[in-house]
């Protein structure tokens, strides 16, 4: 008599070894792309300009018929998302000759009210995955020059003590790279995870940047050299970088 569970085998014997999965994006509603509204993007496209410095807190925002233009969707969608985020603190609406909507002064205090750290792995796991992509499809094909722009920033990088510099530069590098890699669709799609990450993840330390810099330059050296899996392997570098022992 042949015994079923003999014959077919437990079916908790260990199969064939598999790709881990990537623990963080196993939740399908958490990654990005999925489900972003028209007022999310502008939540995530304000948090990604005043991270790149091109408003601070304090500054006017562009007015809602501009950002529509820009962002491709309804200017009523943007009022309305401008609404929910003067709600939320993050932004000031102002009435009269000088009004406007403007980046709430304590923008950095009202953002950390709004960190959560299971979003934020997400999308730090999905950037991750679009890098590793874009790398391995990008390696040996960038033409000459492409890569001085982001050499520059890492350059700067290295030399910057403002740590709200690092930060713009940090997050400046990641879109350019993949513009560099992807063209201009893919950064769009990368400012869409950054502005988001704005949001729900702490900025990183001076010493954090300093350290993930370093696996900026090595991930440019070897896709100069076109070698794709030390290119890979500074990517998945720069995600595990801990922040320098050495003072700042
Ligand atoms: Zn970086």
């Amino acid at each position: 008599m042949v015994n079923a569970a003999g014959k077919f085998g437990p079916y908790s014997q260990p199969g064939p070894a598999q790709p881990a999965p990537v623990a963080a994006v196993r939740d399908a509603h958490l990654l990005p792309g999925r489900g972003q509204t028209g007022s999310e993007l502008v939540r995530s496209r304000v948090a990604l300009r005043v991270r790149l410095k091109s408003v601070s807190p304090g500054d006017r925002l562009p007015d809602a018929g501009v950002l529509a233009e820009e962002l491709g969707i309804s200017e009523i969608t943007v009022r309305r998302a401008l609404e929910g985020m003067c709600q939320d603190g993050l932004l000031d609406r102002r009435r009269g000759r000088a009004g406007g909507t403007f980046v709430a002064p304590d923008w950095d205090a009202v953002v950390a009210l709004m960190h959560d750290t299971d979003t934020a792995a997400a999308l730090d796991a999905f950037h991750l995955l679009l890098e590793c992509g874009l790398v391995a499809h990008g390696t040996g094909e960038v033409p000459d020059g492409r890569l001085d722009g982001l050499r520059a920033l890492v350059d700067e990088m290295d030399l910057s003590d403002d740590p709200a510099r690092l930060r713009e530069l940090e997050t400046r590098f990641h879109l350019d790279l993949a513009e560099a890699l992807g063209g201009a669709g893919i950064r769009e799609f990368a400012a869409d995870l950054l502005g988001r990450q704005c949001l729900v993840l702490p900025a990183p330390e001076p010493a954090l940047v300093r350290a993930r810099n370093r696996c900026h330059a090595d991930l440019l050296t070897e896709l100069r050299r076109g070698a794709m899996d030390p290119a890979v392997r500074a990517v998945k570098a720069h995600q595990h970088a801990r922040p320098d022992a050495s003072p700042t």
